[in-house]
């Protein structure tokens, strides 16, 4: 069943104006993820300007750790009532859905939950890691879902930050590159990464980088060291059996190899906005990480330990009390 929803109830975006711009601005300009096409903002006068919403459409796990995971594309529902997107892509990132469960589970055996806030409706119907207009190509019934999703985003990072004094955010994703890795986005093209591993540019040359609020407020880390050092996220997964770029073992992309940077969802929670949240983009594999259920179970496994190692090394390097 489906409810009806007033439009003035929606709680709006803390974005400014400033900020919505300049994530358009760097939407227009890199790869971000899973796709590469372009949109077109488009609006039907004849449509309907009540929203639809109904609360199957979205999955959402109160946590108990300082990890919030997203995952956007994974959903299948297809309301017959919604009509299909037409701008964008409406391409699925299969079993994306299922795999933020499976990590779900393998937290458990440290007795720890991450939050989770993970689309069950279809990118065909709305794409969750875009801009309102671009994920919803205009159509008005769908704008409440979008701020729902966003609001059960910033509900868990805001409860997460009360308990830990800050939160590690990641949106999950799948890609299907000729490379079997896990693209990291971590809001830096491949030249950036290049460039910064090669330390040919200064830091303030550096793009903005979605762990930007760590280098706030450690001393002695720097982002070289957060991407392809020996304790970046990307090494220890390769350690475990789980190719990464960046990492130490795979510093950058090569010039001719596809690669997403990080999307909308990204780029907005790790931003100055949100002044204690890190994180990144998670493209997986589809072969080795999604395909199978115990492939999944095995990435599930190897993920939970090294999110525990990896935020142990930088709660060791991190002061999160001095922000704000
Ligand atoms: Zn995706």
């Amino acid at each position: 069943m489906l409810t009806e929803v007033s439009f003035a109830s929606i709680r709006r975006s803390p974005l400014s104006k400033a900020t919505l711009a300049a994530l358009l601005m760097a939407g227009a300009l890199v790869q971000t993820g899973c796709s590469t096409h372009h949109t077109s903002l488009q609006s039907d006068d004849t449509q309907s300007h009540s929203d639809v919403f109904d609360k199957s459409w979205l999955h959402v796990v109160k946590g108990n750790m300082p990890l919030v995971i997203s995952a956007p594309h994974g959903g299948m529902i297809k309301p017959d009532n919604i009509a299909d997107r037409e701008c964008g892509t409406q391409e699925r990132d299969d079993n994306t859905d299922h795999l933020a469960l499976e990590i779900e589970k393998a937290f458990e055996t440290y007795g720890q939950k991450p939050y989770l806030v993970i689309a069950k409706i279809s990118r065909a119907k709305i794409d969750l890691n875009r801009d309102l207009e671009t994920a919803t190509c205009g159509n008005q019934k769908m704008a409440y879902t979008w701020h729902q999703y966003h609001q059960d985003i910033e509900a868990a990072l805001d409860d997460a930050i009360s308990q830990f004094g800050y939160a590690m955010y990641i949106d999950l994703h799948g890609q299907s590159h000729k490379v079997r890795r896990l693209e990291l986005g971590y809001s830096l093209r491949s030249p950036a990464l290049k460039a910064n591993y090669e330390a040919t540019v200064t830091p303030q040359t550096v793009e903005k980088t979605s762990v930007e609020n760590i280098l706030q407020h450690s001393n002695d880390l720097s982002l070289k060291t957060l991407l392809t050092g020996e304790y970046a996220f990307g090494t220890l997964m390769a350690e475990a059996g789980f190719p990464s770029v960046p990492s130490q073992q795979d510093p950058y992309p090569l010039a001719d190899q596809r690669y997403f940077t990080g999307g909308y969802n990204t780029r907005r929670y790790t931003s100055s906005d949100y002044p204690n949240v890190f994180g990144m983009q998670i493209e997986s594999n589809f072969f080795g990480v999604r395909n199978s259920q115990q492939n999944q179970t095995q990435f599930s496994e190897a993920f939970a330990k090294v999110i525990n190692d990896y935020l142990q090394y930088i709660n060791q390097h991190v002061d999160w009390k001095n922000t704000q």
